[in-house]
């Protein structure tokens, strides 16, 4: 098959670019060896491609979100979910409270208030810390086809860190949006953020969604397929950040980035992609990236909105 060569070949061309800077606020990332540069595509009948540093593992951070929001619909129901997390971009920062005026919403579950209020939803109202952790790694593990463990390092330092999220988690207890703990929600959405992942993984986890939650090398349906329109809609308006607008009208696909450098795409029918480079642009997405993500939609004519 040409396409490994292919694929080479647009890491070759991204490699000149040099913008951007690790994540710096998560101590083990900010020594994140830059030079890193892989890609993966995993169609909905199967087929895996790779190249570059395809087997470096890497944690997944909020490429865990879309992940974790598909959980929450099954688990509790769409209703429930959007009583609590809205659907809209927020136009702020990941990291920033964007509520909405009057309900008190986070504006969606792609940025952090919203993830942390979507993680406390996952495995049901009754579940405890551990059980929507482990919720969580094994729905993923499955859409990867493989067992997924925890980069332990990042975990530790992110949590020692993650004064931010604590007090997202503590606002949005004292708004009722969260039930539970506030602190042990903080912990199970960093421990969620921690799952060790390569680009071949997240690939097929992508396809798994861009394939109606059917995984494509074990056929199993992993995840209900009216939960994955919400999913793969979400990722399209508030997957990239503010970026959204300039990433739909460019790379045309759903998609979302993570601080440690990853970014996934899901084209629903026909593929998922994934890339990781740990240097981040100023919107906080992987500049290299974004640049082969550009290419590869440009060259193989996968913007969702051509008319073929
Ligand atoms: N764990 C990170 C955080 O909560 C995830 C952020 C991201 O990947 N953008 O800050």
């Amino acid at each position: 098959s040409p396409v490994p060569d292919y694929l080479l070949d647009v890491l070759d061309a991204v490699r000149s670019i040099d913008d951007g800077a690790p994540a710096d606020y998560i101590e083990v990332l900010a020594k994140a060896d830059t030079s890193r540069l892989a890609v993966a595509l995993a169609t909905v009948d199967g087929e895996v491609y790779a190249a570059g540093d395809s087997d470096v593992a890497f944690s997944i951070q909020s490429i865990s979100k879309p992940f974790a929001y598909a959980a929450a619909i099954e688990d509790v129901g769409l209703d429930a979910v959007l009583a609590r997390i809205g659907v809209e971009p927020s136009g702020n920062a990941f990291n920033e409270l964007s509520l909405e005026d009057g309900t008190h919403r986070p504006m969606n579950p792609m940025i952090n208030a919203g993830a942390l209020a979507t993680h406390a939803l996952v495995a049901g109202p009754d579940a405890s810390g551990p059980q929507r952790v482990e919720r969580l790694r094994t729905l993923m593990s499955a859409m990867a086809g493989r067992e997924l463990g925890y980069d332990e390092a990042v975990y530790e330092a992110e949590l020692r860190d993650a004064h931010r999220n604590r007090g997202l988690a503590h606002m949005l207890r004292a708004g009722g949006i969260i039930n539970a703990e506030a602190e042990t929600i903080v912990d199970g959405y960093v421990r969620q953020c921690s799952v060790d992942v390569t680009v071949r993984d997240l690939a097929l986890m992508a396809a798994t969604l861009a394939n109606g939650g059917v995984q494509p090398l074990t056929g199993r349906q992993v995840i209900h397929r009216d939960g994955v329109r919400q999913v793969l809609s979400v990722m399209t308006t508030c997957g990239m950040y503010d970026a959204a607008g300039d990433w739909v009208s460019n790379v045309g696909i759903p998609a979302k980035s993570g601080v440690a450098g990853g970014i996934i795409g899901a084209l629903p029918g026909q593929l998922g992609l994934a890339v990781f480079s740990p240097k981040l642009d100023a919107h906080g997405n992987s500049a290299r990236g974004v640049a082969v993500c550009e290419r590869l939609s440009r060259d193989m004519g996968l913007h969702m909105m051509d008319v073929s």
